[in-house]
């Protein structure tokens, strides 16, 4: 075989040393390894909505799948007008993308250079971390403390002439709690780099930094229609940016990026309150219940998850105790900075609920 030595397009260093991502196990999958019809396995890895999509958004799927062959607008302006409305936020601040993941890359394709780098308090989601490589930038991490609350002083420690970002999600991923707004109003204040919040869950909690987007030119707030709205397997995602961003990132995005369906469904679901606000209140309802009868020390949660402190038992353990009883749960040793002891688990309907809490309590009488 005629091999040629291609010397000169080797991985970029900052690709090279990356490990490849790693999804969770997926329904399927652990039916067949573990012998379990699928209809008995449940998901509660990826902070998926239990109640499923909204019935309008499947409709209006339907409607669009005979203009499959068309290609979408180029910057998902229905989407975009659509928000506009629903958020009562202009035009100049919305911007559309494939997922907040999307919208993430596009953000630091605008805006991180080699060199650069961005502040990320763990711990945290991983994503950060990942598109900040991406951009031969380096990523920066700060301490949250115990409680998992941002060190504020600690971050703003840590910003110099080379940051770009700085990360903030609130609610966190996998810890559960918000950042209160006088702490990220106190770091925009204190930079001249962008902070981006991270709201993927704020539908499950109170206190939106949407505000702040206004106020500041150096807030961005991402949102996503993955969790409270449903609609993970479509992959929209949206942000609210100061105007001086937005025309920035338009000239960056990938073009025609979100797809009919997406575009559809998005604005199907916008259009379906009653369906949303369902899946926030089952969601309130099964936290509350969950952390009172998880048989391990859970943290408090604002969002649609919960995350467990199994010590002195292992994370991998737990996980593949569950996963044998047909129930799929997230483990956070994953997460940098997590130690081996935290498993993160999704607030399902309140049946599944129940067979996790009775999985669970069988599991750690076993000890
Ligand atoms: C799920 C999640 C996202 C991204 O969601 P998309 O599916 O890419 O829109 C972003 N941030 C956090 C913290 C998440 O948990």
């Amino acid at each position: 075989m005629f091999r040629r030595v291609f010397s000169l397009i080797s991985p970029k260093p900052a690709i090279a040393k990356m490990k490849e991502y790693v999804a969770g196990r997926n329904i399927e999958e652990v039916a067949r390894s573990y012998g379990i019809r699928e209809s008995d396995v449940i998901k509660l890895a990826s902070n998926e909505n239990c109640l499923g999509p909204s019935p309008k958004a499947v409709e209006a799927i339907k409607e669009v799948a005979g203009s499959a062959h068309l290609y979408p607008s180029v910057d998902a302006i229905e989407l975009q007008e659509a928000l506009a409305a629903h958020y009562n936020m202009p035009l100049e601040n919305i911007v559309a993308g494939p997922g907040m993941d999307g919208v993430l890359e596009t953000l630091l394709r605008v805006f991180m250079d080699k060199g650069d780098e961005s502040i990320i308090p763990l711990p945290t989601f991983s994503y950060y971390e990942n598109v900040t490589s991406f951009c031969s930038a380096s990523p920066v991490f700060s301490r949250r403390k115990p409680d998992y609350s941002i060190d504020v002083e600690d971050v703003l420690n840590n910003v110099n002439k080379r940051t770009r970002f700085i990360f903030v999600t609130s609610p966190n991923n996998p810890t559960g709690n918000i950042t209160p707004l006088e702490d990220v109003r106190a770091i925009a204040e204190s930079v001249e780099c962008l902070v981006f919040v991270d709201e993927a869950y704020i539908d499950f909690s109170d206190g939106s930094a949407i505000g702040l987007v206004k106020k500041y030119d150096n807030v961005i707030v991402g949102r996503t229609m993955s969790k409270a709205w449903g609609l993970a397997g479509l992959r929209i995602g949206y942000a609210f940016v100061p105007s001086w961003v937005k025309g920035q990132y338009m000239k960056a995005a990938t073009p025609h990026s979100i797809s009919r369906i997406s575009v559809a469904a998005a604005i199907g679901a916008l259009g379906d309150v009653e369906h949303y606000k369902r899946s926030i209140d089952i969601v309130r309802k099964g936290r509350e219940f969950l952390r009172g009868a998880i048989p391990f020390r859970t943290f408090p949660s604002e969002a649609n998850f919960i995350l467990m402190d199994v010590s002195p038992l292992k994370s991998g353990y737990v996980v593949e105790e569950c996963m044998k009883r047909g129930i799929i749960l997230r483990d956070c040793a994953s997460f940098r900075g997590m130690g081996d002891a935290f498993v993160r688990v999704t607030v399902g309907t309140p049946a599944q609920n129940r067979r996790l809490v009775e999985a669970l309590s069988e599991i750690k009488g076993g000890l």
